[in-house]
């Protein structure tokens, strides 16, 4: 996919109602978005689907709905008053701020592209006898960028985690690494930069209590771990799944809605017995990409990528990532995070945070895999994704969004062929049946073709057509958004033909 490509995801969400910017006639406001009537509607239905898979499917995962403003100490019992920090660096001449870190892995990136080329090279040369492992570890030019990256990447761990802010200049430096927008490599020094929105509680300025918006959703999972453990009188392994707005103050807002300072999330904290959480790591891993590739965009939008640089509290860590527009980026974080959340709000709150392990008769404190995805992100990968120009036999085009039906914003339209004859009647009628089940919309403006058009473009997988044979025989026409195909059938079968297209049996029963 190409930057054209992304322009046009962009004008498409704007143009039909999925995506707006914050408070447009004001100008916008930086990396923050409206969703539109489309927009609300997809949302929804990612939310749903990731909801019933978490909730209806595990037996032992229960819901929770926790509040955005927390006690202040729980954001200094996580470590994010102090550690949620990005390492930011600006650019002297074009006066553009970057994440230091991310201008050092592109960089690596650019080396890995490299590596790249030579396999591919490398692959032609030698056809079906090609040996990339073997490859890979003999060649000369592979392996020095290899161990390049590598000692790179190292480095900047190491010293991002000793704080040696100097250090990472050094290596930018060292690297050369210029501007991307200006090709300036006059750079200013590194600082750390808190992510974190503050606010005030309190009507005077002496009462007022500092509190910030909550950077993730999990915390307001950890602090009610016992809560909801004692009043659903739950054994471990079992899990707390949560969605809702988090709000970061990020340095480096761009493309879309990728990265937002306000943006919802889809956690899931799973509790475990210590010792067992690897295991518990890889199953997790596998069901979240079994859910993803459940919407049948194809294995080849999928990648794990595992950290090499952990967060403070995490003893694993990988990405599922997706083939945006923009290429492989993260979707989706799954982290081991250890006894470390737990452990800290114990400290911090003087409560005891453990539980005790009927089956084992022991007392500890559970460790916890996290399934943590982006709403906002989810929507972006399975509209640009679903988003194609398609050239069709006859060789006219169309704009046709491919969503998967399960998550379409609207799953039927009933379109009149035309505006008299009683077929507006016999459409309404239908609408009103089947509206108790789907999301339903009427159209009868324009020929019947602009309409199917104006369907495709907002992904609605049915249209229904209302014609004069169904006046004599009580049938309808309907319409496949993918194949374009059409079959009759009688009204009276209409609503359990529909249904069985977005029965969760057939999507999540994997
Ligand atoms: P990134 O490396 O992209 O900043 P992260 O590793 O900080 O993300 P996590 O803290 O693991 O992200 O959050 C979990 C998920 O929340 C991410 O996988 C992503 O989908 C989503 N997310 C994080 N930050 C943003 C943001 N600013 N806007 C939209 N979604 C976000």
């Amino acid at each position: 996919m190409s930057d054209d490509q992304f322009k046009n995801v962009l004008s498409h969400a704007k143009e039909y109602g999925f995506v707006f910017p914050s408070s447009e006639i004001y100008d916008g406001l930086s990396a923050v978005y409206d969703y539109g009537p489309n927009g609300v509607e997809l949302k929804r239905n990612i939310r749903d689907y990731w909801w019933h898979a978490m909730t209806r499917l595990h037996q032992n995962i229960v819901g929770l709905d926790a509040a955005i403003f927390m006690h202040p100490a729980t954001w200094k019992a996580s470590g994010h008053v102090d550690a949620f920090n990005d390492p930011l660096i600006d650019n002297k001449d074009s006066k553009k701020r970057y994440r230091a870190d991310v201008l050092i892995e592109d960089y690596t990136e650019k080396l890995e592209q490299k590596v790249q080329k030579e396999i591919k090279k490398a692959r032609k040369r030698f056809g079906d006898d090609f040996d990339e492992a073997q490859f890979v570890s003999t060649h000369p030019r592979v392996v020095k960028y290899r161990k390049q990256q590598k000692e790179i990447l190292q480095r900047m761990v190491k010293s991002l985690e000793n704080n040696d802010l100097a250090d990472v200049k050094a290596l930018i430096e060292e690297l050369d690494i210029a501007d991307p927008v200006s090709g300036s490599k006059n750079w200013t020094d590194v600082k750390q930069f808190n992510l974190m929105f503050g606010t005030k509680l309190g009507a005077s300025a002496e009462n007022a209590t500092d509190l910030f918006l909550r950077p993730e959703t999990a915390q307001g999972i950890f602090v009610n771990f016992l809560n909801v453990q004692k009043t659903m009188r739950l054994k471990i392994p079992f899990g707390i799944a949560q969605t809702g707005k988090a709000f970061r103050n990020e340095i480096v807002a761009r493309q879309f809605i990728f990265r937002m300072r306000e943006f919802e999330q889809m956690e899931m904290q799973f509790f475990v017995r210590p010792g067992t959480q690897m295991e518990w790591f890889e199953k997790w891993k596998e069901i979240r990409l079994k859910w993803h590739k459940s919407l049948g965009f194809g294995d080849e939008y999928y990648r794990f990528h595992d950290h090499e640089k952990l967060a403070h509290y995490a003893d694993a860590a990988t990405d599922i990532e997706f083939k945006f527009p923009f290429g492989f980026k993260e979707l989706e974080g799954i982290h081991s995070r250890t006894d470390f959340d737990l452990s800290q709000h114990e400290k911090y709150s003087g409560k005891k945070m453990q539980y005790f392990d009927p089956e084992i008769n022991e007392r500890y404190t559970p460790y916890v895999i996290e399934t943590s995805i982006g709403l906002d992100r989810m929507f972006l990968a399975v509209f640009s994704a679903a988003l194609q120009d398609e050239t069709l036999p006859d060789g006219s085009t169309r704009v046709v969004m491919k969503i998967p039906a399960i998550l379409a914003p609207t799953k039927v339209a009933v379109l009149p062929l035309l505006k008299k004859d009683g077929l507006p009647e016999i459409a309404r009628q239908i609408i009103d049946n089947l509206k108790w089940d789907f999301k339903v919309q009427y159209d009868e403006k324009d020929a019947i073709g602009r309409r199917y058009r104006r369907q495709d473009a907002v992904g609605t997988p049915y249209c229904v057509t209302v014609d004069h044979q169904t006046k004599d025989d009580d049938t309808v026409t309907v319409r496949d958004r993918d194949t374009m195909e059409q079959i009759r059938i009688p009204i009276a079968e209409l609503q359990q033909h529909i249904a069985g297209k977005f029965d969760l049996r057939n999507w999540l029963n994997l």
